[in-house]
């Protein structure tokens, strides 16, 4: 169903009729020491600055110097409720009822709370399901869950490993393991996406066979989160949480969002940490009463949250608020598609595209296994101007991102490789 075509005059046509091509332009393109735009194709890893977060902080900035405390209140955007500034767009960008959804912390620790409230071993079932090839700090956090219940992280870590020769995960092979140890596994903890392959799983299907088995089903959606439809709320999941310094280009380090489905929001028994912002918004600063629980992922909070961060993920959800993730998700299939068209024009003997090929399957990024290559490709593409990530052996990882990479990034970034290959 290919309609692409080849040359770069096809790549600046399409940039031409592109809705998106607008937006670029809202981004800091990263250059070279002669000011050229460099082809910037991590932002799977770190997502680019928009031009107007500057402003977003600096107005904090400014009503914390001229307001002192008061700005809990009376800044621009007053402190005290900034959190809820960013529900409505960060539900709509995963796909959840704002009582379902909230800012805070950072992604590693709020997997290790949201696992406080549905991480509950028995001596029975109290085995953690991950995908074997799991972000390493996802498999760090799961195994010292296990540890801090008392369990053995190696016995209680169940892997859902692709087959032997294959990359990609098995539903199948979930199946199986579900079936055979379904009532030892407490929990299930899986990437939406995949950070190595893109593989983006069917998060539904994924829910639907974990609870058949009374497994308790949550996802980090790190690589999920600004780039894929993740339909959190329909999924039926328990909890999910992802960070926004990916495709939600909120800055190195900026704070998480978490999802908690609507079916617990009002569950004031579900076991979890607890802090002054899990309380009342009320009667919060009366400071002397009886801890009383916020419903929805609200609760989940601990701490009032650092606004500066807060005021950068405002600034990138107002752009994304604009664009709207169906129009986002159209131009991402067709870039990653016209990119998927000009790597298989290099050959079969040359490269291998591990992301699965169906659209509905991957969101923007493609891992690309160079064959008989080595890390001296990656160096030399850094040096042709092209920003990519490299993964031991052979494979590079490159996300055009929609919202700020053109079609002649795409092209360029495939004749640089084809180029650096023919050598
Ligand atoms: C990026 C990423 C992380 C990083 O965690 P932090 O707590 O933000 O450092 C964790 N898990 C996955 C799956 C990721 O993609």
């Amino acid at each position: 169903m290919s309609t692409y075509k080849l040359g770069l005059d096809y790549a600046l046509e399409q940039d031409k009729n592109d809705d998106l091509v607008a937006y670029r332009d809202q981004f800091h393109i990263p250059r070279d020491a002669n000011g050229k735009p460099l082809i910037y194709m991590t932002g799977n890893s770190l997502g680019l600055q928009p031009k107007h977060t500057k402003s977003y902080v600096n107005q904090e900035l400014e009503d914390w110097a001229n307001l002192g405390v008061e700005g809990h209140f009376e800044a621009k955007n007053p402190w005290l409720p900034y959190h809820e500034f960013l529900t409505n767009t960060m539900a709509k960008v995963v796909g959840a009822k704002p009582i379902e959804v909230v800012v805070m912390n950072t992604l590693t620790t709020n997997l290790h709370f949201l696992m406080v409230s549905f991480y509950k071993p028995t001596k029975q079932r109290y085995k953690i399901l991950i995908e074997s090839d799991a972000f390493p700090s996802d498999k760090y956090a799961v195994e010292s869950q296990l540890r801090h219940h008392g369990f053995d992280h190696k016995d209680g870590l169940v892997l859902w490993k692709p087959r032997a020769g294959e990359d990609l995960l098995n539903y199948k092979d979930l199946e199986g393991i579900l079936e055979e140890q379904g009532d030892e596994i407490a929990l299930i903890m899986v990437g939406g996406v995949n950070y190595y392959t893109g593989q983006y799983l069917n998060l539904h299907k994924i829910t639907q066979l974990g609870h058949k088995h009374g497994c308790v089903v949550g996802f980090d959606c790190a690589h999920g989160a600004g780039n894929v439809a993740l339909n959190l709320h329909d999924s039926g999941a328990d909890f999910a949480a992802w960070c926004t310094y990916k495709y939600l280009n909120s800055g190195p380090g900026s704070l998480a969002g978490i999802f908690v489905h609507e079916k617990h929001a009002y569950k004031k028994d579900l076991n979890r940490f607890t802090g002054w912002w899990s309380h009342n918004k009320k009667t919060r600063f009366n400071m002397r009463h009886e801890f009383d629980q916020l419903p929805g992922a609200e609760g989940w909070q601990l701490s009032n949250p650092p606004i500066l961060s807060m005021a950068a993920i405002k600034a990138s959800l107002d752009i994304f608020n604009d664009v709207g993730m169906e129009k986002l998700i159209k131009k991402s299939k067709r870039l990653t598609g016209y990119f998927e068209f000009l790597l298989k024009k290099l050959g079969e003997n040359t490269i291998r595209i591990i992301t699965p090929s169906d659209p509905n399957e991957r969101g923007c990024q493609l891992s690309i296994q160079v064959l008989n290559a080595n890390k001296a490709l990656h160096d030399k593409l850094s040096k042709a101007g092209v920003i990519s990530d490299w993964r031991e052996p052979d494979v590079i990882r490159c996300a055009p991102v929609p919202l700020y990479n053109s079609y002649k990034d795409v092209y360029m970034l495939v004749e640089k490789l084809k180029s650096i290959l023919s050598e």
